[in-house]
């Protein structure tokens, strides 16, 4: 093993710990809470005594939220040293607070990259763990916990623990995707994946309906390892662009010394009426009208074809101070392409003014307890909070609950506890494993008193 110097996150790094206390929210600025956050570089210090672990607040809900009495969460954003690295192997060991925009620095261009990746790179390794995030290549590559070999985390009991695929099995199932509430992940070891060159060759054309975006999306997954598609669910027939790519050999990728783009930020909050059917109307036909009815191939740089929206820094501003939720649900494989195409329609009918929907397809379920993702397609859509938001969510969820689907934890806000459980047959197995490792319930969250009903 190797060690590698950790380029730094645009933040401020300090030694010593700090708790400060501040108004604390997800990405989607809703709900915002009042809390405690101790900041500081040493995570097993940091992590004693605090009932909650956050990393870049990039979950859109309140899951890296601490609960109404629960006192200082820790937050992992200077515990971001990468520990160890085998060149020969692609095996990472870093503390939990490596941001995936620093890991991408240091090894993209040495032929390493993520084998998952989500839609931003502003997010740590635990928090990959705790969201068991997917990609655009979950058809293929399954979810991020799939690839990491072992985690050292501090239970709820205190204990200090090594877990892994094949040590305290149970424990290490059930953090994969239990939303940081088995214990404090300290350290993630993960195995990266070998790419030929730092660049992605892409292909995307448009389709004129729901049903054949969501067929060609699925039939794309067969010889393509990312695949992603856009939908304009404010259009009556659901029409969007289906984009496919593959990472670039040498000869393909352009001759040109590779870097990363800057961003440009949103320095204040838009005023909440910017964002309304009209001019959502005009952008999703301005975006379509841009790509043209013609098949795209090119090369893309893995900042625009992973992250596009990175290069906005603070775009959840455009939505108004109170801000947005994203809606993630997965309408099961079985159900098939029909009840997905029926449920784009359930959208649009609600009402609630679906500005951006992204879908995927979703391969085999992974071992997490919690773990979101199952075979079917799967919608994110991001809607505008308003009074009318938590009736339409429910109206959403019935209609994901009776096709066997369910919710992801690290977009939710609104989601009711009957609803949760309606669509999470695998509560009781994950409330077993944190019964034996933080019998007091030490850890928990905003989110888990409303979804689990822990203690405020
Ligand atoms: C623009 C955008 C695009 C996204 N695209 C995708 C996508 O394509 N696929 C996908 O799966 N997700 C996606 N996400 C969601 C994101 O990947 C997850 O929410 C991720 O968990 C955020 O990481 P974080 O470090 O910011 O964690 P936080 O938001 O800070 O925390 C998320 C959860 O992890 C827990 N946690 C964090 N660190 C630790 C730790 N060290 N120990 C224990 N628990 C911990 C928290 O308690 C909380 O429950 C996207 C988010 C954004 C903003």
């Amino acid at each position: 093993m190797r060690s590698v110097a950790t380029p730094v996150l645009p933040v401020t790094r300090n030694a010593t710990a700090t708790s400060a206390a501040t108004r604390l929210s997800g990405w989607g600025r809703s709900p915002v809470v009042e809390g405690l956050e101790r900041i500081g570089e040493d995570l097993e210090r940091l992590t004693r005594d605090v009932s909650l672990t956050r990393g870049l607040g990039r979950s859109y809900g309140d899951s890296s939220l601490p609960a109404k009495g629960g006192g200082t969460i820790a937050s992992t954003r200077l515990a971001d040293r990468i520990l160890a690295f085998d060149p020969e192997t692609g095996v990472l060991r870093a503390e939990a607070g490596l941001s995936l925009f620093a890991l991408n620095r240091a090894l993209l261009d040495r032929g390493w990259f993520t084998p998952v990746s989500p839609g931003t790179q502003f997010v740590t390794l635990g928090g990959m763990v705790a969201s068991d995030v997917h990609g655009k290549n979950h058809h293929e590559a399954g979810t991020f916990g799939r690839h990491v070999s072992r985690l050292l985390l501090r239970a709820g009991s205190g204990d200090i623990v090594e877990t892994g695929p094949d040590v305290e099995r149970e424990l290490f199932d059930a953090t994969v995707g239990g939303m940081g509430l088995t214990g404090h992940i300290l350290e993630v070891e993960v195995r990266l994946k070998r790419v030929n060159s730092p660049w992605i060759w892409s292909e995307s054309e448009t389709a004129p309906d729901f049903e054949t975006l969501a067929e060609r999306l699925v039939d794309a997954g067969r010889s393509w390892p990312y695949t992603v598609a856009w939908a304009d669910l404010l259009h009556p027939s659901g029409r969007g662009i289906l984009v496919k790519g593959r990472w670039a050999e040498p000869g393909e990728a352009p001759t040109t010394k590779f870097t990363w783009p800057g961003a440009v930020a949103i320095p204040f909050d838009m005023p909440g009426w910017a964002i309304n059917p009209l001019s959502m109307r005009m952008f999703n036909a301005l975006y379509l009208a841009k790509h043209g009815r013609r098949t795209r191939t090119g090369i893309a740089h893995p900042q625009s074809f992973f992250y596009p929206l990175d290069a906005i820094l603070d775009w959840n501003r455009a939505y108004g101070s109170r801000g947005f939720t994203q809606y993630q649900c997965v309408i099961p494989k079985e159900s098939g392409v029909a009840a997905a195409a029926k449920f784009a329609r359930l959208v649009r009918e609600t009402g609630g003014l679906p500005c951006l929907v992204v879908v995927k397809d979703f391969g085999p379920e992974g071992p997490g307890v919690l773990s979101f993702p199952k075979p079917g397609i799967t919608f994110a859509i991001d809607l505008p909070v308003t009074d009318v938001t938590p009736g339409l969510v429910a109206r959403l969820n019935d209609v994901v609950a009776a096709e066997g689907g369910r919710v992801y934890l690290t977009k939710d806000a609104f989601t009711s506890r009957e609803h949760f459980r309606a669509m999470e047959p695998r509560l009781a197995a994950f409330d077993d494993v944190r019964r034996r490792w933080d019998p007091d319930r030490k850890i928990r969250s905003a989110q888990s008193v409303r979804l689990l009903g822990d203690n405020e």
